[in-house]
């Protein structure tokens, strides 16, 4: 449980997004009972030498513990929302090639820090110092995921190929071959022959749909109109209207999965093209998309999220790396996006993307799939560390024919050595819907003896189970209403 004895109205808009972000990271039950005997934070005006931001990025935040006591210096806050919020990259002027925002422009990337989520790990180290400074005071935190899961995945699905697959095969040879990576290329001109008259896009959905089994997925389907400008540009290739991609649309939803929108290129800043493919795409799948992906994770980071909100959409999850993978958002989590233009959190969510396969093997040059495996593990056991959500996106027309020998076995292998760590694995809209509810909880009073009268503004489908400072369960109750 925590306290904040500073009044946060003292605080500027940018802090108080990152106390809130720091405070839902840590899982400490907020208190509002005034009277409750329980650790109190402080945030310290005193400037330091761990001021800047780079200090901030390698972990070291000098967090003070007295009795009952936690001490936090003030620019800490400023520092959360720089990442988490991604305000440095909000007001980058930097653009690559794709008109994106180049990973060079991230502080976490300047810092060599971004495969750390060094939010959530400051958030566990101030978990950890709430306990040391409780002494004999009750300490209660909300559980990370649902079911008594320790740590989460989500697993999702760009659909970018589904008409035209020759076209990509060819394609993705070239590419081959530019790599010297002439083996490959042979075998993939081999497979595309013998595939010719199949149909090796559905073969490889097929494949993505029973590597899951049972788990939900999420997919982010494109729902613009294609044209030779858009083939050109590598934007949109098919129709959902389409018989090829209502077949998958259809398979996918009979599995229990998600379907999100794609964005076009066009949306990039646009609400209107945002509602418009959502309501067309929405007509196919049968359900509203709820959240959103950018095609080749095109955006303007804060304008992009702003039409997306305007167009009523519940979360993005965009936020990945297009070159590397990582956490961008220094973060494995669900946060609330962070709109620097008007110093404000408007209410979408973001799902930071942690690794995708295409980030190593068209920008890493990387062809190994054990390579590949290696590195999705590397990023997973770093989520696990901080209770946190890893996100993978894997390309469904990553076949043998399209250029891909070898790939569906290693998701397969991928898929198989993440669920043997017990994660919670859900759709985005699931993970963005506990978070949401757990971020609303609150302890309305605490009695002497430690037990606590609970608040929440968000109703929800689960039990909540208590946990002590050391993760141990308390007590499970039906989740609290509005107090
Ligand atoms: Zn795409």
């Amino acid at each position: 449980m925590i306290r904040i004895a500073t009044p946060v109205q003292r605080l500027r808009a940018d802090e108080r997004f990152g106390l809130e972000v720091l405070i839902d990271l840590t899982r400490l039950l907020p208190v509002d009972d005034p009277a409750a005997d329980v650790v109190r934070l402080e945030l310290d005006d005193t400037p330091g030498a761990g001021e800047d931001l780079r200090a901030f990025l390698a972990g070291r935040v000098p967090v003070a513990t007295g009795e009952g006591e936690l001490r936090l210096p003030r620019w800490t806050l400023r520092h959360v929302t720089a990442v988490a919020g991604a305000e440095v990259e909000q007001r980058s002027p930097e653009r690559d090639r794709f008109d994106r925002v180049p990973a060079a422009a991230n502080p976490l990337v300047e810092a060599r820090r971004e495969r750390h989520p060094v939010v959530s790990q400051l958030a566990c180290d101030l978990r950890a110092a709430a306990l040391r400074a409780a002494g004999r005071r009750a300490v209660r935190c909300l559980p990370p995921w649902p079911d008594g899961h320790r740590w989460a995945v989500a697993l999702t699905h760009d659909l970018d190929v589904v008409a035209g697959w020759p076209a990509f095969a060819a394609l993705r040879v070239l590419e081959l071959v530019g790599k010297g990576k002439l083996g490959l290329a042979a075998r993939s001109v081999g497979a595309a022959l013998r595939a010719v008259g199949r149909n090796p896009v559905w073969s490889g959905v097929q494949e993505v749909l029973a590597a899951e089994g049972k788990v939900p997925a999420t997919w982010f389907v494109l729902s613009a109109t294609p044209s030779w400008q858009t083939w050109r540009l590598g934007d949109v290739t098919y129709s959902v209207e389409s018989r090829e991609a209502r077949r998958i649309l259809d398979a996918a939803r009979a599995a229990d999965h998600e379907i999100g929108l794609h964005g076009s290129y066009f949306t990039m800043l646009d609400a209107g093209r945002f509602r418009a493919e959502g309501e067309r795409l929405a007509r196919v799948a049968g359900v509203p998309p709820r959240g959103v992906r950018q095609h080749f994770l095109r955006m303007r980071p804060g304008g992009t999220q702003h039409a997306m909100l305007a167009a009523g959409f519940e979360y993005d999850a965009t936020y990945g790396f297009a070159d590397r993978n990582g956490f961008r958002l220094g973060v494995a989590d669900v946060v609330p996006a962070w709109d620097a233009a008007h110093q404000t959190a408007g209410g979408l969510d973001e799902v930071p993307l942690v690794w995708m396969d295409r980030a190593l093997t068209k920008y890493g040059r990387v062809e190994d799939p054990e390579v590949w495996i290696t590195d999705a593990v590397e990023l997973a056991q770093a989520a696990q560390e901080v209770d946190g959500l890893w996100v993978g996106l894997w390309h469904p027309n990553q076949t043998a024919a399209l250029g891909y020998p070898g790939a569906p076995q290693t998701y397969v292998r991928l898929v198989r050595l993440l669920l043997e760590r017990r994660p919670f694995v859900a759709t985005l809209g699931t993970a963005v819907e506990w978070r949401r509810a757990r971020r609303a909880v609150r302890a309305s009073r605490v009695a002497p003896d430690g037990r606590v009268e609970l608040v929440a503004d968000t109703p929800s489908r689960w039990l909540l189970a208590l946990e002590d400072g050391r993760g141990r369960a308390v007590e499970t109750r039906p989740w609290p209403v509005r107090g």
